[in-house]
């Protein structure tokens, strides 16, 4: 069996593979989905449209300057909207961050974690857990009234199969 030269199509065999460029390549990586840049040249059969997307054949810098610029944007976004409920002092004591952490996040500086990014995604999504947090920090591990309310979901949902309503995956 023999494999098809660099300059076949990997899918259909066709020989015209010519680097091209486009809009609208999506990528998974890491925990996120990136948009490729239109103009990235990549290995285009001309005849079934393939394209290798996959991540060895991408160059590994880019993919992580995409991610860095993407946490970014996303941190910008929820910090700009969480200002509408809680001040960025507030938020960073509430998070225990850095005094101007935020500041420098929202001004579109350094490059947050995954992990801040999701936590300020998810109270700018829903601005209420806000005051539920603050109550949270301010009592013993396991005392909140709220984890209470958790602990019987957990021991309802391992009781009956069916999904809590409101936290369904
Ligand atoms: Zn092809």
């Amino acid at each position: 069996m023999t494999h098809p030269s660099p300059s076949r199509c990997p899918c259909c065999g066709y020989a015209k593979v010519v680097p091209a460029g486009r809009p609208g390549r999506v990528l998974r990586y890491r925990n996120t989905a990136l948009t490729l840049p239109p103009d990235l040249s990549l290995s285009h059969c001309q005849r079934c449209k393939y394209e290798d997307l996959s991540l060895a054949a991408l160059p590994g810098e880019l993919l992580e300057s995409l991610y860095r610029s993407s946490l970014r944007e996303r941190a910008q976004l929820a910090i700009a909207r969480l200002h509408r409920h809680l001040s960025k002092n507030k938020l960073e004591l509430l998070l225990n961050l850095s005094h101007g952490y935020l500041c420098r996040l929202g001004a579109g500086h350094g490059v947050p974690s995954a992990a801040l990014v999701s936590l300020l995604t998810l109270l700018a999504e829903h601005p209420d857990l806000l005051r539920e947090l603050e109550a949270y920090w301010t009592l013993p591990p396991g005392d909140g009234s709220k984890s209470t309310h958790a602990d019987e979901a957990i021991s309802a949902s391992r009781k009956t199969p069916t999904p809590n309503r409101r936290y369904r995956p």
